[in-house]
């Protein structure tokens, strides 16, 4: 009979275990699959109290910025009186589990000499029995667990250590995780704060900008009509920069259309040839005085495109212009059109100082200079290519670059031939 009686009590015993068991594992799933910290701690403290059968459970995560142990979750507390109590790591049991990284199981708190007695005065509670774990991630320990009072008249088992010891490994994990996505949505938030800044700043300086500099630009034209000798000259070198400072204005404002959804196609009817040529007519005194040659490769009959003219005149403008700055003297540029799967296709090509493999998207990035803006040997803001791109898209269309450092790039972009109604 005592035989059956032991046999049944160990049966239990062990229909007990692998029941904590089942639990664990479903608990570990669900603390893989929570990246939201509160209801984390929330459900990792219920655990552990129903599977230890104590009367609460701690979190305690180091503070980095005073080194003491503060209270994240802990039933006992109020949500203000967790951010109010701190547990030293010198003389106390926390900060003992926390410094040697091994767990404890103390039975009579109130006589251990490590025990600190703030917490329990500070609630109005008696603590009498312990078992810590340690929290660690990566081998670094990031905090404590405690289980407090084991109800009824049972006493705290080192199964249940094995347990804590189980749950503590998975949750440090998700509180890291949890940790880590939190600083990531605090680090986008500000970010897009930043974002909306820029682009008012941009809106407004452009605006500001612009009227001031027309009246320059208007003045300096009308008295270099009339100038003579070195006034004349000095007076394009005006006007020269004047319109540099309207085409990097002009930039912001386009980029900052893209951006913000506003910039809308205008389309018509035109030869692609048409555009290319008058695009690189543009750069020829330039390309002059670069020494270097040309070449053209166009579709014979001209191509016919519906598209934004004024848009794609901006996109080749860009293109043609880093071609000719980023390609030393004497080399070569070639712009290539052609009309290939009911898409026009545009590549331009230089035989420059091309662009590291790693760098082939970041480009396009805006304000992207593949060389940092204050070490550079070529002037620009790093918009061109990020304007283009936003060009191009917004005729449903795609932009790339492939190059091979010292050798040289190929920009390369295609539009559908006709714009379908309501965008591409
Ligand atoms: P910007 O020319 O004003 O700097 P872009 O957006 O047009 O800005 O270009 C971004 C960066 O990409 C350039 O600063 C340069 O580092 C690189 N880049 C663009 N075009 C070329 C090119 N043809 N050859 C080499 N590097 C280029």
């Amino acid at each position: 009979m005592e035989v059956e009686e032991a046999l049944r009590e160990r049966i239990a015993g062990m229909e007990r275990r692998i029941s904590n068991l089942e639990r664990l594992v479903r608990v570990s799933l669900m603390l893989n699959s929570t990246l939201s910290l509160e209801p984390l701690l929330e459900t990792i403290i219920q655990v552990i109290i129903e599977l230890t059968e104590t009367e609460d459970c701690s979190i305690m995560l180091l503070d980095e910025k005073t080194g003491e142990l503060r209270f994240r979750a802990a039933r006992r507390m109020r949500r203000e009186e967790l951010e109010q109590i701190a547990v030293p790591l010198d003389n106390s049991i926390a900060g003992w589990i926390f410094r040697e990284n091994k767990p404890l199981l103390i039975r009579d708190a109130q006589k251990d000499t490590r025990f600190y007695q703030g917490v329990d005065e500070k609630l109005d509670f008696c603590t009498r029995s312990i078992i810590g774990v340690p929290l660690q991630v990566r081998g670094r320990v990031i905090g404590v667990l405690e289980a407090i009072n084991k109800r009824g008249d049972k006493e705290m088992s080192w199964e249940d250590v094995n347990v804590m010891t189980a749950l503590a490994a998975q949750a440090a994990i998700a509180i890291e995780n949890a940790r880590l996505m939190e600083e990531l949505r605090m680090a986008y938030e500000k970010l897009h704060e930043l974002d909306r800044l820029k682009s008012d700043f941009i809106s407004i300086a452009a605006h500001e900008l612009r009227t001031p500099l027309s009246l320059i630009l208007g003045y300096a034209s009308f008295l270099r009509g009339s100038a003579t000798g070195q006034a004349s000259e000095q007076l394009d070198i005006v006007l020269q920069s004047a319109m540099r400072l309207n085409s990097l204005i002009g930039d912001m404002v386009n980029l900052r259309h893209i951006e913000t959804g506003e910039a809308q196609l205008e389309l018509g009817i035109f030869s692609l040839n048409d555009l290319v040529r008058v695009c690189l007519q543009e750069f020829l005194s330039l390309i002059r005085v670069k020494q270097q040659t040309v070449g053209l490769n166009l579709p014979s009959p001209p191509l016919m495109i519906e598209a934004d003219r004024q848009k794609l005149h901006l996109v080749l403008g860009n293109l043609l212009s880093n071609a000719v700055k980023f390609t030393p003297a004497g080399g070569r540029i070639e712009v290539l059109a052609c009309e290939r799967e009911g898409k026009a296709w545009v590549a331009v090509r230089d035989t420059g100082i091309g662009i590291p493999r790693k760098e082939w998207e970041r480009v396009f990035d805006r304000f992207y200079q593949v060389e940092p803006s204050l070490s550079r040997r070529y002037e620009g803001m790093g918009l061109g290519l990020s304007i283009a791109k936003g060009m191009v898209e917004l005729h449903g269309g795609r932009i790339w670059v492939e190059s091979e450092v010292g050798k040289g790039s190929t920009f390369v972009f295609h539009l559908p031939l006709t714009q379908s109604p309501g965008g591409a």
